[in-house]
């Protein structure tokens, strides 16, 4: 796979297409374009991949309900299931006054205040 020709073509120039050479039933060895997968969807804190958010072209996520896009839960498609329920326990403990703002961890201020 060295050295794939362009076809010259505007619509086969684009950087996000992916060029792959194929060989057709009749014999000749064609380049077929195909759109690049898209990468998964990581967690903000602990950087993991996030389960239950779809990863393709916005055109493909678009066509999907908004149910099916993130878990429907707080900080849903933005942190891991653990990630969240710590969080969230640290906004009831401040609720509460056990804990003072000081208390949790500097990396994790912009998600509990
Ligand atoms: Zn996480």
């Amino acid at each position: 796979m060295t050295n794939i020709e362009t076809s010259g073509k505007p619509r086969h120039m684009s950087t996000s297409l992916k060029k792959a050479r194929v060989r057709t039933p009749g014999g000749r060895i064609v380049v077929r374009y195909n759109y690049k997968k898209h990468s998964k969807h990581l967690c903000a804190i602990c950087k993991n991949e996030l389960h239950g958010k779809p990863t393709g072209r916005p055109v493909e996520i678009g066509r999907l309900a908004k149910s099916e896009r993130r878990p429907e839960r707080p900080f849903g498609g933005m942190l891991c299931s653990t990630d969240s329920r710590m969080i969230l326990s640290y906004r009831a403990k401040l609720k509460h006054g056990t804990i003072k703002s000081e208390d949790v961890p500097i990396s994790l201020r912009n998600f509990v205040v």
